[in-house]
């Protein structure tokens, strides 16, 4: 059976699937019916099963995930949380509730305390579903354990699951909901494994199947035969060998310079983005940094990791981006969880605006890593609408000391006010996945309307060709960091649109310069004005695509 989504790249991959296990239901808080006794001793011995489990995986990792796991053991073990969870059910509780409301209670202390303590409270929210998951006799829910490598089939990751998943072990993504630039499909282009998005069929898909992954056509080939495995895996050193051609600076064919920077989200992917040629760092997304931070970094936190970042690029552009929060990137700092419509809410630049001494801090850290470093640091704003937003952000981060400040186009209405919007900014760098998002309407997370977030669609087009216009009108370049220029055809038709620089996962580098080498400038603005006429993305991208 072949099951179609959106494909991430151009990888390919077999094996056996393990899926996501599904998020447990509410602990019900109807009182208990076994005596106290024997409710207690099953809550005490399914805790003891999980600190017992929790210190075996701590034995089995290294580094940070060892210090997590080991402190999660200790606090399962806590005399304290034992004795909570007995009195619970002593007062008639049931034993998943006294173990809810007990973990519950024990975290709030932790928020109440801040800092440190206060980022452990969700460990303890995450110990208390293992212990009622284990109540259950359901698996825990969270990243799947295995010793062995596995395709891993979820409804969606949350960007705190991506963090735990260890890459030597998944092979490849496949999950029902997204679209082809939610943040499932931005980290599987950065952590370079095929993914395919928005699978309407993945639910069907049982745990311990052969699947074959095929990110270039899109699609998932469920109980795989031997021969269709054979062809995936040779397909598969094809790539590989195609992906270690020599690396050269960004040119097309009559040797007009293109840089080609990298999109990193941590300053720890700098020497993997070295390797595969980036030419410096075109967006750094700051917010991942800081997905599971309870209270706002300090001058101090953020400025250590832009140092580091910055010393990894010396002599080189680093465009860092502040903070965007909202939508599927909630910062418990800077976003309300009870937003209607957080796409369309206090997200990017608008809820920095909110939060004024939050955006103060970190352009502080940054002009403070700037002055550390000899590298070339840019810092831009997300989700800007216009020439007053622009204005604000660019004087508030001079004034603070940060030497190149500019926008990101992800809303319509700044391409239409690109003219003004370069009076005051001395760059602006084009997030094609917003930009489309906004553009047709369509939220990028739904799978649902995947089709709809296509880059190719003329109305995207014609608004980035406006914003090339109004750069080379002004002397100023106009990068591209959304996953548009990823797509090696796309990527040429950008630069005839009048991209100055491309940005994109390192994984997706070779494959961009091996296409930009094949026209002149001419041939790409020829392609360009074609794909212009398009009436659909689809004829877009089919006249623009040679
Ligand atoms: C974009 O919107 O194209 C972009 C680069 O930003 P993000 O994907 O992080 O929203
Ligand atoms: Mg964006």
């Amino acid at each position: 059976m072949e099951l179609r989504g959106s494909g991430i790249g151009s990888g390919i991959a077999a094996g056996v699937v393990l899926r996501m296990p599904e998020p447990l239901a509410p602990a019900s808080d109807a009182p208990r019916t076994a005596e106290a006794d024997t409710e207690t001793k099953r809550a005490r011995d399914a805790l003891d099963r999980v600190a017992t489990w929790l210190s075996q995986r701590g034995f089995a990792v290294e580094g940070e995930a060892q210090a997590v796991l080991e402190a999660q053991a200790l606090m399962a073990r806590d005399p304290a949380v034992a004795t909570d969870i007995g009195q619970r059910i002593e007062a008639g509780a049931n034993a998943e509730r006294a173990v809810f409301e007990a973990f519950a209670s024990f975290a709030q202390i932790l928020e109440d305390m801040g800092g440190y303590m206060a980022e452990r409270a969700a460990d303890l929210a995450d110990i208390a579903q293992r212990v009622i998951a284990e109540l259950r006799g359901v698996p825990a829910p969270g990243v799947p354990e295995s010793d062995t490598p596995y395709i891993l089939v979820a409804h969606d990751l949350a960007p705190a699951d991506t963090a735990l998943l260890d890459f030597a072990k998944v092979h490849a993504l496949v999950t029902r909901d997204g679209g082809p630039t939610s943040h499932t499909a931005i980290l599987a282009r950065a952590k370079s494994i095929p993914a395919i998005v928005g699978v309407a069929g993945a639910d069907d898909i049982a745990n311990g199947t052969l699947i074959v992954v095929d990110a270039a056509a899109s699609t998932v080939t469920v109980d795989a035969s031997p021969e269709q495995v054979a062809a995936a895996l040779a397909r598969r050193d094809d790539l590989l060998n195609h992906a270690s051609a020599p690396v050269t600076a960004g040119a097309l064919a009559d040797g007009f310079r293109v840089p080609l920077l990298a999109n990193l989200g941590a300053p720890e992917e700098a020497a993997a983005a070295l390797a595969l040629g980036a030419e410096g760092v075109g967006l750094f997304r700051t917010e991942f940094m800081f997905l599971d931070a309870p209270a706002a970094p300090s001058v101090e936190a953020q400025q250590a990791k832009y140092t580091e970042l910055l010393a990894a690029f010396p002599g080189k552009k680093v465009v860092v981006r502040c903070l965007d929060a909202g939508a599927d990137k909630p910062l418990r700092f800077l976003t309300h969880a009870d937003e209607e419509n957080p796409a369309l809410g206090l997200r990017g630049l608008r809820a920095l605006r909110a939060h004024e001494s939050i955006l103060r801090d970190q352009l502080t850290a940054l002009a403070n890593a700037q002055a550390a470093t000899d590298a070339e640091l840019w810092v831009m704003a997300p989700m800007v609408a216009d020439h007053d937003e622009t204005a604000y952000f660019v004087g508030l981060a001079k004034d603070l000391g940060i030497r190149l400040a500019g926008v990101m186009a992800e809303v319509p209405s700044i391409a239409l006010v690109a003219d003004q919007v370069f009076e005051v900014a001395d760059f602006v760098s084009i997030g094609t996945n917003d930009l489309t998002q906004y553009t047709l309407a369509a939220d990028r997370l739904q799978g649902s309307l995947a089709a709809y977030q296509d880059p190719w669609h003329p109305a995207v087009l014609r608004l980035i060709k406006q914003l090339g216009d109004a750069g080379a009108a002004a002397g100023k370049p106009v990068g591209v960091c959304g996953e548009a220029a990823a797509d090696p055809a796309l990527a040429i038709v950008l630069v005839g649109l009048g991209a100055t620089t491309l940005s994109m996962a390192p994984a997706a580098l070779a494959d961009v310069r091996a296409a930009l080498l094949t026209v002149t400038l001419g041939e790409a603005q020829a392609r360009a004005t074609r794909a212009l006429s398009g009436r659909s993305a689809a004829e877009a991208r089919a006249l623009g695509s040679r």
